[in-house]
């Protein structure tokens, strides 16, 4: 029986380890199909405190992994298939590999998967001028044309952003109005920096010889027209597909999927702890992220203290 088990292992997974070790609670860690979580496939990390010089996004999380083994958190390379609570009031963490974990808290930081056009190079361009994060990768084209992909209130906001760092912005769009609230789709369309582009999507991504985005081939979906926009990096902004389905009606989750929080990071079901991305559409950053991964540790180690675990 394991006191604490963390699914996921970005920095909210890592961080709760960090307090969950330090606190003697010897938490297990199940990594998922991406070890490190999000910031593996990003370059350099500007916005982390305690870098004044900025670290790569995979040493930084490597660093963190060091940091929560070095107080014995143990990790293992594995993917949660589905959680149940047993009618002791603990809780089974099913593994695809069919291993079946007990604990008697689950702290839950398996983040979002940011949703792509589909495209058949997109993997190899995520970093390369492929990203859904204005806030962590704007400030890297500045002075060049990039594109935002969407019409909600993120694709506006994320447009709005990037007026500070680019030449242009255009706001691609499949329809021939924003679906943003009022107020920001007004806001984005009288920005002079912002150029819409209606009742269209991006067919291709096209690459220069480093392999990075060089421009993309829009298609007009109401006469099938197609043209080239030379841009140097693509904003995706059409939402993100949090990773809590495997939880069933353990949680309660809003009408994106975010898991909902009761108090702090607890959730609808005791000794359940909610963490970062997963739970959170509207700041998705690594601080906040191990933020409610230290309050996730914090709550889950009072809940195991009220049941005498200490
Ligand atoms: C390209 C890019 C660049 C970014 N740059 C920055 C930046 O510069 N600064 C910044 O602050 N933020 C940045 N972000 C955002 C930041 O990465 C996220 O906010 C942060 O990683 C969220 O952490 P998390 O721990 O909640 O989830 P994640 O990092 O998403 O980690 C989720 C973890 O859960 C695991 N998992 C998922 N499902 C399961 C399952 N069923 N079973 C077991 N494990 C599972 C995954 O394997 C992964 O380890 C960037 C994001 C992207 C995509």
């Amino acid at each position: 029986m394991e006191n604490v088990i963390i699914i996921g292992t970005g920095c909210a997974g890592y961080t709760a380890a960090i307090y969950t070790g330090r606190a003697n609670l010897k938490p297990l860690i199940l990594s998922g199909n991406m070890p490190g979580g999000q910031l593996t496939t990003t370059t350099e990390v500007e916005n982390f405190p305690g870098f004044p010089n900025g670290i790569m996004g995979p040493e930084l999380m490597m660093n963190m992994q060091t940091q929560a083994e070095k107080f014995g958190a143990r990790i293992e390379y594995t993917l949660v298939s589905s959680v149940k609570k047993t009618a002791a009031g603990h809780f089974e963490v099913h593994t695809e590999g069919g291993t079946v974990y007990e604990a008697r808290t689950v702290i839950v930081a398996t983040g979002a998967s940011p949703k792509h056009l589909g495209l058949p190079n997109e993997k190899s361009l995520i970093g390369k001028g492929l990203t859904s994060c204005a806030t962590c990768d704007g400030a890297f084209y500045r002075n060049v044309p990039v594109c935002v992909v969407g019409g909600g209130d993120s694709a506006c906001e994320e447009a709005g952003f990037l007026t500070k760092f680019a030449s242009t912005v255009y706001l691609i769009h499949r329809r021939d109005e924003l679906r943003a609230s009022k107020i920001m789709a007004d806001r984005a369309l009288a920005n002079p920096k912002i150029k819409p582009v209606w009742n269209s999507t991006i067919s291709e991504y096209l690459t220069d010889e480093k392999g990075e985005m060089r421009a993309v081939t829009l298609e007009n979906l109401v006469t099938g027209e197609k043209s080239e926009l030379e841009l140097k990096c693509v904003f995706v902004a059409i939402g993100h597909v949090p990773n809590a389905q495997f939880l069933g009606d353990l949680v309660d989750t809003d009408e994106g999927g975010y898991i909902l929080q009761t108090e702090g990071t607890r959730t609808k079901t005791e000794g359940l702890f909610a963490a970062g991305d997963v739970a959170d559409h509207v700041y998705r950053q690594a601080i906040t992220a191990a933020g409610q991964g230290c309050a996730a540790a914090l709550e889950a180690e009072r809940y195991l203290a009220d049941h005498g675990v200490h």
